[in-house]
C-alpha cells in the first residue's frame, strides 16, 4: 500500500476545509449584503413613490403637468420615475421621452403591482438603459376602471461597485485567514508527526536489540498512551529474553557438564546440538558443527547409520559400537525421537556413553580369570596325574613313589606361591585405595635388608650383590611392602643373570622423588616385551619362568606397591647386556 506522511495527509485536508469555509462565507456575505442593499434601495424607492404618489394621482388627467412633475422629481434624485397607464402606455418618464417608449404593460413589476402584490419589485436588465435596474411599482387611483401605475427605478451600478470593493477587502482578509490556517495546520501536522517519528525511532532501536531505549514523552494523550504501551512491551520482551537466555544458559551448562555425549539432529539431518563430551568422543569442535549436515560432522559410518535409524524409528533404539577416530572407543549409543512441546517429531536425540574403560576392565577381568585358571590348571593337572598313577597300582618301586611325591610336592608349592602372590596383589590393590599404613623409614636401609634376604640365593649362583646408596633416603613408606618389591626385583635379577655377574641396587634423588634402581648384567629383555612386562602373568619365556618357580606376578606386585605409595616403576633393558628396574617414590618433605 502506498503510504504518505502525516503532514501530506493532514495539510491538504486542512487547506481544503479552510478554502471551502472561506469561499462559503464569502459567497454568503456577498449574497446577504446584496440582499440588504437591494432591500434598502427598494425601501427608499417605495418611500419616494409614497411621497410622489398623491401629486401624480391628482395630475393623471393633465399630461403636461404630469410630465413636468415627474421630470422635476427625476432631476432632484438619480431615480427614474415612470407613470404607466392602465393599458401599458407610458404617460410620463423622468429620463426618456414617453412617446418613444414601448408598451410597459407586461413589465414584471407592473404585473406584480396589478396583481395586488406589495411590495412589487423586480431587478432586471433594462433594454432602454442598458444596465441592471431595481424597479418598484405602486398602483394609482382608477382611470376608467383600470388602474395606472407609478414606477420608480434605480440602477444597481453603485451597489455593484461598492460590493466589488467590499469583495476585495473580504478576499484580502480571506487570504490572510487562509495563510494563518495554513501555518496553523502545518504546525499542527508537524507537532503530530514529530512524536510519531520519535516513536518510530524508538521502535527501530527495540528492533535493533536496544530494549532499554525510552520512547519520547508527549502531551498528546493517544501518543503518550502508545509510548507507554511500547515501553511496557519492551520491558516484557526484555524479561522474556532474559529468562529465555537464562534457561538456555542453564540447559547449555547441563549439557556441557554431562559425561554422556549428546547429539541432536533435526528431521533434515542437520546437527542442532552437540555437547562437549560428544565432540570429544567424535573428535570434532562442537561450536562450528551446529546447523551442518550430520554426514559432515559425524565421520563414523556406524554412528551415521544409527542416527538415521533413530530418525526413522518411533521406539527408542540402542547399539554398542566401536569408533576408531580420534582413538579407539567403545560407545554405547541410545537413540530416541526428539519431539517439541506439541508432540511433533522434530528430529532425533542420540546419547553416547563412553564404555571403553568398562569394556577394558571387563576384558582385564576375563583375561585375569582365564590366566589364573590356566596357571592353576597346570600344577593341579600334574598333581592329579601323579596321584592317579600312585593310586592306580601298588607295584611302584619305592624310589619312583618318592620321585612322584617330590613332583607332587613341587607343584603344591607352586600352587601355594601362586595363591600367596595373588593374595598379596589383592591386598596391595585394596591398600592402593588409600588405607596404606606408612611409617618414617630410610629407603637405603630397606634396600640393605632386601639385599641381605637375597644374599644366600645370590651366593648360590656366585652372583655379587652391591649396595650403592650415598646416604640415608628418608621417606614415608610401608617398609614391609617396599622390601618385598625390592626382593622381587633382586630375585628376578639373580634368576635371569648368568653366574659370576653383578647385581647392584642404587639410590638417588630425582627432584622430590627417590629412585631405587636394581641393575643386572643378565639376559636382558627384547623391546617388544617391555610395555607389557608389568602385567599379571606376563612372562617373556613362559617355560623358563615356570621352571625357575616364577608365577608371573612378581613385577605386577612391584608395580602395585609403587603405585600404592604414589610412585611408579620403569624398566630399561638391552637384550644380552642386562636390565635396570627402577622404583620412584616420593621423598619425605
Ligand atoms: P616371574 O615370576 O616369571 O619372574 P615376574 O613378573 O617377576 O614373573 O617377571 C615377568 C617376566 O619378566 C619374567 O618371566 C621374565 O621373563 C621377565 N623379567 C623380569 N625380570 C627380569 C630380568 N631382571 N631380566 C630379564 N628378564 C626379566
Amino acid at each position: 500500500m502506498r503510504t504518505v506522511r502525516v503532514i501530506s495527509r493532514l495539510f491538504p485536508a486542512f487547506m481544503l476545509v479552510t478554502l471551502l469555509a472561506l469561499g462559503g462565507a464569502l459567497l454568503y456575505a456577498e449574497h446577504a449584503i446584496r440582499d440588504f442593499h437591494e432591500n434598502q434601495t427598494a425601501l427608499e424607492l417605495e418611500a419616494e413613490l409614497q411621497l410622489l404618489r398623491d401629486a401624480v394621482q391628482a395630475q393623471l388627467g393633465d399630461a403636461a403637468t404630469l410630465r413636468k412633475t415627474i421630470a422635476d422629481a427625476g432631476r432632484r434624485t438619480d431615480t427614474r420615475y415612470t407613470v404607466i397607464a392602465a393599458d401599458g402606455r407610458v404617460l410620463a418618464d423622468s429620463q426618456e421621452d414617453p412617446a418613444r417608449l414601448e408598451n410597459h404593460g407586461t413589465r414584471p413589476e407592473v404585473l406584480l403591482a396589478r396583481s395586488g402584490a406589495t411590495p412589487a419589485r423586480a431587478t432586471r436588465f433594462s433594454a432602454t438603459r442598458l444596465e441592471t435596474l431595481l424597479y418598484t411599482a405602486t398602483l394609482l387611483g382608477a382611470e376608467g376602471g383600470a388602474q395606472s401605475i407609478l414606477r420608480a427605478a434605480r440602477p444597481l451600478k453603485g451597489l455593484n461597485a461598492s460590493l466589488r470593493s467590499l469583495e476585495w477587502h473580504m478576499f484580502a482578509v480571506a487570504v490572510l485567514i487562509f495563510s494563518l490556517a495554513a501555518a496553523a495546520s502545518y504546525w499542527l501536522a508537524r507537532r503530530l508527526a514529530r512524536p510519531l517519528q520519535a516513536l518510530r525511532a524508538t521502535a527501530e532501536q527495540y528492533a535493533a536489540g536496544n530494549l532499554a531505549a525510552h520512547p519520547p514523552s508527549s502531551d498528546i494523550e493517544e501518543i503518550a498512551g502508545l509510548a507507554g504501551a511500547m515501553q511496557a512491551m519492551a520491558r516484557q520482551l526484555n524479561d522474556r529474553i532474559q529468562s529465555l537466555s537464562r534457561e538456555r544458559a542453564e540447559s547449555e551448562a547441563v549439557l556441557a557438564s554431562m559425561v554422556e555425549g549428546v547429539l541432536a539432529v533435526n528431521n533434515a539431518e542437520a546437527v542442532i546440538r552437540l555437547n562437549r563430551a560428544a565432540a570429544q568422543l567424535l573428535g570434532v569442535t562442537s561450536g562450528r558443527m551446529l546447523g551442518r549436515d550430520l554426514r559432515e560432522v559425524v565421520r563414523h559410518p556406524v554412528l551415521q547409520e544409527f542416527v538415521l535409524a533413530a530418525l526413522a524409528s518411533d521406539a527408542p533404539i540402542e547399539k554398542d559400537m566401536l569408533l576408531y577416530a580420534p582413538d579407539e572407543r567403545h560407545v554405547a549409543a541410545q537413540g530416541t525421537a526428539l519431539r517439541d512441546a506439541a508432540g511433533m517429531r522434530i528430529g532425533a536425540l542420540v546419547v553416547l556413553n563412553d564404555v571403553t574403560r568398562i569394556r577394558r576392565l571387563e576384558n582385564i577381568q576375563r583375561e585375569f580369570v582365564a590366566n589364573v585358571s590356566h596357571e592353576l590348571k597346570t600344577p593341579i593337572t600334574a598333581i592329579q596325574g601323579f596321584v592317579e598313577t600312585l593310586l592306580g597300582s601298588d607295584a611302584h618301586k619305592p624310589e619312583d613313589v618318592r620321585r612322584f611325591l617330590e613332583i607332587v610336592n613341587r607343584h603344591t608349592e607352586r600352587l601355594n606361591s601362586i595363591i600367596e602372590d595373588l593374595l598379596a596383589l589383592s591386598r596391595i590393590e585394596q591398600e592402593e585405595s588409600g588405607t596404606l599404613e606408612r611409617e618414617d623409614a630410610d629407603l637405603s636401609a630397606i634396600a640393605a635388608s632386601a639385599l641381605q634376604l637375597c644374599r644366600a640365593r645370590a651366593s648360590g649362583k656366585d652372583i655379587a650383590l652391591e649396595h650403592r646408596c650415598g646416604g640415608p633416603m628418608p621417606a614415608r613408606v610401608n617398609t614391609r611392602l617396599i622390601e618385598q618389591a625390592l626382593v622381587n626385583l633382586l630375585d628376578n635379577a639373580i634368576k635371569f643373570s648368568a653366574p659370576g655377574r653383578l647385581v647392584t641396587i642404587a639410590g638417588e634423588r630425582q627432584g622430590d622423588q627417590w629412585k631405587l634402581a636394581v641393575r643386572d648384567q643378565g639376559c636382558g629383555i627384547a623391546a617388544e616385551h617391555l610395555p607389557r612386562l608389568f602385567e599379571r602373568f606376563y612372562r617373556v619365556d613362559k617355560a623358563r619362568s615356570r621352571q625357575s618357580g616364577g608365577t608371573g606376578l612378581g613385577l605386577a606386585i612391584v608395580k602395585h606397591i609403587a603405585q600404592a605409595h604414589g610412585g611408579a616403576v620403569a624398566v630399561e633393558s638391552q637384550p644380552g647386556a642386562g636390565s635396570t628396574f627402577a622404583i620412584s617414590l616420593p621423598a619425605a618433605p
